[in-house]
C-alpha cells in the first residue's frame, strides 16, 4: 500500500531519543532549546518556541498578538479546523474570506474589504506547502497597521521572495505532528523576530510563568518534550532533502497527468517555491468517475488517496454559528467538492509514483 502520508524516521531519530531516555531529562529541557535554535535559524527569524502542537502554536501566537474578546481575525474557510478554533477560543471573531480558484490560499483581492474596525490579526495559511500572495498581503496588513500571523503548519521550508515561510509575517506557526514534512510525533513552533512575543508565548507555554510560581497572566501547559525534540532535531536536517523528493514526485505528477482530461495539476505562482505538503489535482465535471470512485478504485490498486478537505469550515456548525452560511465562499465550496490529494512524501519512491500515474490514467480512460 502507497499510503497517504509516512513518517520517515531513522536510525539518527531512534538514536537520539535514546540519548534522551538515557540523560534522565524527559520533559521540556536542553534538547528544546536546541531545537529552537536550529528552527530558528532555519527559517532566518531571530527566535523560536517550541510548544506541544500546531494548534497550540497558533494559540500561543494569536494570544502573543492580543487577539481576545471584540476582536476579529481574518482567515480562510479552506483549512484544516486548527487553523480557527484557537481563535474562538480566544473569544473574537474569524472573518473569514474566499480561496484563489489556482492555488487554494486566501486570494489576497477579497481582504481589504473584510477589514473593519475590529479586525487585529490577518492569518493567512500556506495551503499544501505553497506560499499565500504575501506581497499584497502585507501592503494590506501595513494600511491598517494589522499583525500577520502565517499558519505554516503544512509549509516548512518553502519561500516566497527568497524568505522561508514562518520568516515572513509577524509570528509564524508550524506542526511538527506524524504526517507533517517534518515531524516529532506531535509538536509544534512559533517563529518571530521580536522579543516581547517571544516571552509571552513562554510564559502562555508554562501556565504564565515568568519565574518559580511567579503568574503573568493566564496560561497553559503547552510545553514540548525532549523526547520530541530529539526526533525534531534530526528531521530539522533533513527537511530540505524530504522536500527536494516531495518535488520530484510533484514533477512526475506533474507530467504524468497534466494531459489527462478532467484533471487539474496544482499551480505554482511565480517567487515562490512549493514543498507539497499535498500534491492536491483538481477533478472537473470532465472526469469520467466521481471522486469517491476514483479513491476507491486507487484503494483498490494499492494507492491511498485523500481529500484536504471535504468541508469548507463556514459550514461547520459551531462556526457558522459566526455568520456564514452554505454558499458564502462559493471557491472554498468548489474546491472541497473537487480536490484529491495523491501520495507525494519521500517515502513514495519514483517507481511509487509512476505507479500512481499509470492507475489514474488507466482509470481515465487514457
Ligand atoms: C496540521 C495543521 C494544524 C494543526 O497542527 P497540529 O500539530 O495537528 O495541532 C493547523 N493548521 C494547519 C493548516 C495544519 O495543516
Amino acid at each position: 500500500m502507497i499510503s497517504i502520508a509516512q513518517p520517515d524516521v531513522g536510525p539518527e531519530e531512534i538514536a537520539a531519543v535514546n540519548e534522551v531516555l538515557k540523560s534522565g531529562i524527559l520533559a521540556q529541557g536542553p534538547k528544546v532549546a536546541e531545537l529552537e535554535k536550529a528552527f530558528a535559524e532555519y527559517c532566518s527569524t531571530k527566535y523560536a518556541a517550541a510548544v506541544s502542537s500546531g494548534t497550540a502554536a497558533l494559540h500561543a501566537a494569536l494570544h502573543a498578538a492580543g487577539v481576545g474578546p471584540g476582536d476579529e481575525v481574518i482567515t480562510t474557510p479552506f483549512s484544516f479546523i486548527a487553523t480557527i478554533n484557537p481563535v474562538l477560543f480566544l473569544g473574537a471573531k474569524p472573518v473569514l474570506v474566499d480561496v484563489d480558484s489556482k492555488t487554494y490560499n486566501i486570494d489576497v483581492s477579497k481582504i481589504e474589504q473584510a477589514v473593519t474596525d475590529k479586525t487585529k490579526v490577518i492569518m493567512p495559511v500556506h495551503l499544501y506547502g505553497q506560499p499565500c500572495d504575501y506581497a499584497e498581503l502585507a501592503t494590506i496588513a501595513e494600511k491598517y497597521s494589522l499583525k500577520v500571523i502565517e499558519d505554516a503548519c503544512q509549509a516548512i521550508g518553502a519561500t516566497y521572495g527568497g524568505k522561508k515561510a514562518g520568516g515572513l509575517g509577524d509570528l509564524g506557526c508550524f506542526s511538527l505532528y506524524a504526517t507533517k514534512n517534518i515531524m516529532s510525533g506531535e509538536g509544534g513552533m512559533i517563529t518571530t523576530d521580536d522579543e516581547a512575543y517571544l516571552m509571552s508565548i513562554k510564559q502562555f507555554r508554562q501556565h504564565g510563568m515568568s519565574g518559580p510560581y511567579q503568574y503573568e497572566g493566564i496560561g497553559y501547559n503547552y510545553r514540548m518534550t525532549d523526547l520530541q525534540a530529539a526526533i525534531a532535531v534530526e528531521q530539522l536536517k533533513k527537511a530540505d532533502r524530504f522536500n527536494e523528493a516531495r518535488n520530484r514526485n510533484a514533477r512526475i505528477f506533474d507530467r504524468g497527468l497534466s494531459d489527462v482530461k478532467g484533471i487539474l495539476v496544482p499551480a505554482t505562482k511565480a517567487g515562490r517555491t512549493h514543498v507539497y505538503h499535498q500534491y492536491t489535482v483538481r477533478l472537473t465535471e470532465e472526469f469520467p468517475l466521481s471522486r469517491e470512485v476514483l479513491i476507491e478504485e486507487l484503494k483498490k490498486r494499492g494507492i491511498g488517496a485523500g481529500v484536504y478537505y471535504p468541508k469548507p469550515l463556514h459550514t461547520i456548525p459551531h462556526i457558522a454559528k459566526h455568520g456564514y452560511k452554505e454558499g458564502d465562499f462559493p471557491e472554498a465550496e468548489r474546491a472541497a467538492g473537487q480536490v484529491l490529494s495523491l501520495p507525494v512524501h519521500p517515502k513514495v519512491s519514483e517507481a511509487d509514483a509512476r505507479t500512481i500515474v499509470s492507475a489514474v490514467k488507466e482509470l481515465a480512460g487514457v
